[in-house]
C-alpha cells in the first residue's frame, strides 16, 4: 500500500484565500486586521520565521509590524513594546519570536502580552482555557493539524492517537485538542521505554520531536495516519542539508493509509493557522 499524501501547501491556498476574504470584510468595517511580531537576536531559522509571517499577512490583506532588536537588548526594553503594543487597539495580535536569548525569562514575556491579542496561544490563561475545552487561541502548528485532519476525513471518534513529544508548543495542546475530539491519546517522549510498542499501536501518530526520519515505517499500524510535524536536516547522505520530518517518509508511506510530508505538511499549516487566529482577533474587535 502506498499512503495517500494530505497535502499541507494545497489546503494552506485554500484557507488562505478564504481568510482574504475575511480580511476584506473586516476591512469594509473599518477594521484593518494586523499582527505585531517581536524578533530578538541573530538566529537565522527565527529570520525566516519572521519573514515568512509578514509575507503571509500581507498577502491576506492584513496589516503587519515587525520590530527586530539585537541579541543584547535588554529585556524592558521589549517588554515596554509589548506593553505598547497591548495598549494599541489597531493591533489585533502579538507573537514574540521563540526562542529568546538566554538572558530572557521567556515566561515572563509570553505572560506580558495580553491574552486576547496572544495568537500564539501560550498565555497561561489561554492555555487554560484549551485545557478546560473552551479555547480562545489554539497554538497554531497543532491547530494546523487539526484542520489537516479534518479535511483528510480521518475518523477521531474513538481513535487511538499517540503523539510522540510532550512540548507546551506541539505536543501538549495536540493531545489536548485530540482529547477534546474524543480521542484515546498517549503521550511518549524522551523517557517512554518501548516508544515503537506505543506507535504501533497508533490509528494516528503525532511526531513532534525534532530528531531526523526517528520513526521508520516498522513503528507504524498498516493503514494508519501518520502526522510529522518534525522540521530537521538530513545529516548526511545524497540530501544532506535538505528539510526532512521525524518520520523516514520513504518507509512510513508503504505502511501507513495517509501521511503529511516534509516539506509541503504541517509546516505552512503553522502560518496559516497564525493568521486565522490574528482574523479571529480582529473579527472580535469588529463585532
Ligand atoms: P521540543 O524540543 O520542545 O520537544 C521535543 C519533544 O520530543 C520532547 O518532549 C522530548 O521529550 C521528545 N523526545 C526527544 N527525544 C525523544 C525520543 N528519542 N523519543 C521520544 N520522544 C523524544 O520540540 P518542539 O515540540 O518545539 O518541536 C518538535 C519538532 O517539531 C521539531 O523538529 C521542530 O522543529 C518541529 N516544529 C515544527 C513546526 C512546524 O511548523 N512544522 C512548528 C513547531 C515545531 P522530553 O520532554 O522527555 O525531553
Amino acid at each position: 500500500m502506498t499512503a495517500r499524501l494530505i497535502d499541507g501547501n494545497a489546503l494552506s491556498t485554500q484557507l488562505r484565500s478564504e481568510f482574504a476574504n475575511r480580511a476584506a470584510a473586516l476591512k469594509e468595517k473599518g477594521v484593518t486586521p494586523c499582527l505585531a511580531v517581536i524578533l530578538v537576536g541573530e538566529d537565522p531559522a527565527s529570520a525566516v520565521y519572521v519573514r515568512n509571517k509578514v509575507a503571509g499577512c500581507e498577502k491576506a490583506g492584513m496589516r503587519s509590524i515587525k520590530d527586530v532588536y539585537g541579541p543584547d537588548v535588554d529585556p524592558s526594553v521589549v517588554l515596554a513594546r509589548i506593553a505598547e503594543l497591548n495598549a494599541d487597539p489597531a493591533v489585533h495580535g502579538i507573537l514574540v519570536q521563540l526562542p529568546l536569548p538566554k538572558h530572557f525569562d521567556s515566561e515572563a514575556v509570553l505572560e506580558s502580552i495580553a491574552p486576547e491579542k496572544d495568537v500564539d496561544g501560550f498565555h497561561a490563561e489561554n492555555v487554560g482555557a484549551l485545557v478546560q475545552g473552551n479555547p480562545r487561541f489554539i497554538p497554531c502548528t497543532p491547530y494546523g493539524v487539526m484542520k489537516m485532519l479534518e479535511s483528510a476525513k480521518v475518523p477521531l471518534k474513538g481513535a487511538e492517537v499517540v503523539v510522540v513529544g510532550r512540548s507546551n508548543i506541539v505536543g501538549k495542546p495536540m493531545a489536548m485538542l485530540l482529547l477534546a475530539r474524543s480521542c484515546t491519546v498517549t503521550i511518549c517522549h524522551s523517557q517512554t521505554k518501548d516508544l515503537a510498542f506505543h506507535t504501533r499501536r497508533a490509528d494516528i501518530l503525532v511526531a513532534a520531536v525534532g530528531r531526523e526520519r526517528m520513526i521508520t515505517g516498522d513503528m507504524i499500524k498498516p493503514g494508519a495516519t501518520v502526522i510529522d510535524v518534525g522540521m530537521n536536516r538530513f545529516s548526511s547522505g545524497p540530501n544532506a542539508g535538505k528539510l526532512c520530518g521525524d518520520v523516514d517518509f520513504e518507509s512510513a508511506r508503504e505502511v501507513a493509509g495517509a501521511i503529511t510530508p516534509v516539506p509541503g505538511g504541517v509546516g505552512p499549516m503553522t502560518i496559516t493557522m497564525l493568521l486565522a487566529n490574528t482574523l479571529e482577533a480582529a473579527e472580535r474587535c469588529a463585532k
